[in-house]
């Protein structure tokens, strides 16, 4: 048994603020720590309950926060960037299930570091009509493949944000924002045991979860924070300005429209 996780660093335990999260921050080495004792902690409950390989995605910014030395032995970790599949880079037809470790909430959604990909560029995104943020178009990935969601962890307003996005999954909830920039949670030990013990539970539990399927054909919308990001971002062919500042692009493949939507937003980052 396959699983492949991919691992952000917002909604890891105690952190709060960009000097955690940014390459320059000055908690940023600290944090690395924290996420990368996180993602150990899931590959641990995943080889508890049978799974035979784990692949480790980093997924935060450069995607170089995790330390190889430090990671739990076992996992095969995929480092650095740029990578097609970006965030779900590792995922394929051959795993059982993926984990989102670390994950946050949707740009908009009261939740620690809330944002969607980019949170100088992306105001909101749709995937067929419906308001989704990371972790909605990492599970449209995921569901291309036919593989579910088997573990969302990080804050509160993530895990239930998109509980009523994907349907069920083994939730932990390691801290609870009180504002955009401050949370209250669990010591980083005990996140790591409760992570632990998810990824166990979500690999039992594994055939009460199903891949996030996406009625095709794929209709994605991405709002702009302004509307010279989507000045920038109407070059990428096949793609419609709806209005101002918000631009779609539908097509029959989740990879294919995952790519438009990493193009869309990386032409309205050049105008920042
Ligand atoms: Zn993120």
């Amino acid at each position: 048994m396959k699983i492949f996780m991919s691992v952000d660093m917002e909604g890891i335990a105690g952190i709060s603020h960009k000097e955690h999260t940014a390459r320059d921050g000055k908690e940023h080495e600290r944090a690395r720590e924290l996420m990368t004792d996180e993602a150990s902690a899931a590959v641990e409950g995943a080889l508890d309950a049978g799974a035979e390989e784990v692949v480790v995605g980093d997924s935060h910014g450069t995607m170089r926060n995790i330390i190889p030395e430090r990671l739990h032995k076992d996992a095969v970790l995929i480092t650095g960037s740029p990578k097609h599949l970006s965030m779900m880079e590792g995922v394929d037809e051959n795993c059982a299930g993926v984990f989102l470790v670390g994950y946050h909430a949707r740009m908009g959604v009261h939740g620690v570091l809330s944002h969607t990909y980019d949170s100088r560029v992306v105001y909101n995104l749709k995937l067929n009509g419906e308001f989704v943020g990371e972790a909605g178009i990492n599970a449209m990935v995921a569901g291309h493949f036919n593989v579910p969601i088997l573990m969302v962890t990080g804050d509160k307003a993530a895990v239930e944000d998109n509980k009523k996005i994907l349907g069920d999954f083994e939730g932990v909830a390691v801290k609870e924002a009180l504002t955009r920039y401050a949370v209250k949670g669990v010591h980083p030990e005990k996140a790591c045991e409760m992570i632990r013990e998810g990824a166990k539970r979500a690999i039992d539990r594994k055939n009460e979860f199903k891949p996030f399927l996406v009625e095709k054909p794929i209709r994605i919308e991405v709002g702009f924070i302004q509307s010279g990001m989507a000045d920038m971002a109407e070059i990428v062919p096949g793609s419609k300005r709806i209005d101002d500042r918000t631009i779609s692009y539908a097509g029959e493949d989740g990879i294919e429209v995952f790519k438009a939507f990493r193009a869309l937003i990386t032409l309205g980052e050049t105008v920042l």
